[in-house]
């Protein structure tokens, strides 16, 4: 069995302070929990912006000095700049904090959804070329987020027009309101419908955040965790920080005698260069 590879997700679009008092929302309190993931055993963490209101923002300032900040600590974690997560925002926006900072990794949404029953999450055809084409340019290795199946087969289309490259690596996302729920079952399908010649990892929001980990293990695949999709570790406990999902999914993957990858093996699974 290869090694586990651990995402941390720190933040995310939505969830606030007064969800979970230990959000991190400030470019430092963002690279702060950051540290404490990697520290713990995350390889790759996958950062989202807010705005002083605490709202989504794909403001390149903010994505520039998150990142200083984790560099300063000599954190070598790979870096999964997000394309999405400020409402109404252009197109060139969601890309250009990728042109600028050429990450290592940015997340590249397959499909236009129903968002939490209240918006539009747009990835129109257009846009979806654009940014794979823009990830090609910049040596950037797409983090492919599909939602539901059809997500995955938009991307065996991008793969075949050469707009994703081979091997792709997948984030099945499972429970977020407009995509599939966070069943086993709806894991496997998914899994069942992945290219062959890929990797993947998957996540569970809410309460299916324990039968997802735990069945994406027993298949092989690798882990994310974080504030973005949980901010209860259990039943009515919050979680004290991100490092605590990360703990707790180095704990389970000792107990199914599986490794955890550090960021330098995780960049060869994931056939990532590595950048400064
Ligand atoms: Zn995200």
């Amino acid at each position: 069995m290869s090694k586990l590879i651990i995402t941390a997700a720190v933040t995310g679009a939505f969830g606030t302070k007064s969800q979970n008092e230990n959000h991190p929302v400030t470019p430092k309190e963002i690279a702060e929990e950051v540290y404490r993931c990697w520290q713990a055993g995350a390889a790759i963490a996958h950062l989202h912006m807010r705005k002083e209101d605490q709202t989504g923002s794909m403001d390149l300032e903010r994505f520039e000095e998150t990142v200083k900040l984790i560099r300063a600590k000599g954190c070598d974690i790979i870096l999964n700049l997000t394309t999405s997560g400020e409402l109404g925002t252009t197109e060139e926006r969601r890309m250009a904090h990728l042109i600028k900072l050429e990450p290592e990794m940015a997340s590249y949404d397959c499909g236009t959804m129903n968002w939490m029953h209240t918006t539009i999450f747009d990835n129109n055809p257009k846009f979806l070329e654009k940014l794979g084409k823009t990830m090609i340019e910049h040596d950037i290795k797409p983090e492919i987020e599909c939602f539901d199946v059809s997500m995955i087969e938009n991307a065996k289309y991008y793969i075949s027009k050469g707009i994703i490259k081979e091997p792709a690596h997948f984030q099945i996302c499972l429970g977020a309101p407009g995509g599939l729920p966070a069943t086993v079952d709806h894991l496997l399908y998914m899994k069942n419908n992945l290219p062959k010649n890929c990797t993947w990892s998957a996540f569970g929001i809410g309460s299916g955040h324990m039968p997802i980990l735990l069945a994406t293990m027993a298949l092989g695949g690798h882990i994310r965790v974080g504030f973005e999709d949980n901010f209860y570790l259990k039943k009515g406990v919050k979680a004290t920080s991100n490092a605590e999902f990360v703990e707790r999914t180095v704990r389970v993957a000792k107990e199914f005698g599986v490794e955890i990858a550090t960021p330098d093996e995780a960049r060869v699974m994931l056939g990532i260069t590595k950048k400064a």
